[in-house]
């Protein structure tokens, strides 16, 4: 006798639509880096402007500085193809308005890192910097318990 299989619940084609929109996108952002040189570093990101506190058009120093060309002026405003954003936060790190540019971005590992003003991206820049040194050190002085 055959089984009958379950339909799928509302959750499951949720789930799957989510997936194939998500694997859309990925080919896409893929397709527009590649012929730049430029590789994903991160699992999923995300980045808004507040258009309230933007300086603008006296300013424009985020779109100097995107590597990828992700920021653009658009009609008096700084418009964002999300596609071309790697989230590397160098718009952050130059902004004058602390937050008016805010990313944010998930590492494979899971960790998820935020960033709205040039210090976010100090201390992170500071933190990795250090783990670094404290991994080079235990590897050259093994004895070394205190780290
Ligand atoms: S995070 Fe990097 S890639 Fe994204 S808009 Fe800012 S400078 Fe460009
Ligand atoms: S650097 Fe900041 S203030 Fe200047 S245009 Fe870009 S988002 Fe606006």
């Amino acid at each position: 006798m055959s089984q009958k299989s379950e339909p799928p619940s509302d959750s499951d084609i949720y789930k799957l639509l989510l997936e194939a929109s998500k694997k859309k996108r990925k080919e896409k952002r893929a397709q527009l880096l590649r012929p730049i040189g430029i590789k994903e570093f991160f699992e999923e990101g995300s980045i808004n402007i507040d258009k309230r506190t933007c300086e603008g058009a006296e300013c424009k120093l985020c779109i100097d500085v995107c590597p990828t060309s992700a920021l653009y002026w658009k009609s008096g405003e700084v418009g964002i193809v999300e596609e071309l954003c790697v989230f590397c936060t160098a718009c952050v790190s130059t902004c004058i308005v602390d937050n008016c540019i805010r990313v944010s971005r998930k590492r494979p590992n899971g960790e998820t890192e935020k960033f709205g003003t040039p210090r976010d991206v100090l201390l992170l820049l500071g933190a990795i910097g250090s783990k670094r040194r404290i991994s080079m050190i235990k590897t050259r002085f093994p004895m070394m318990e205190t780290l």
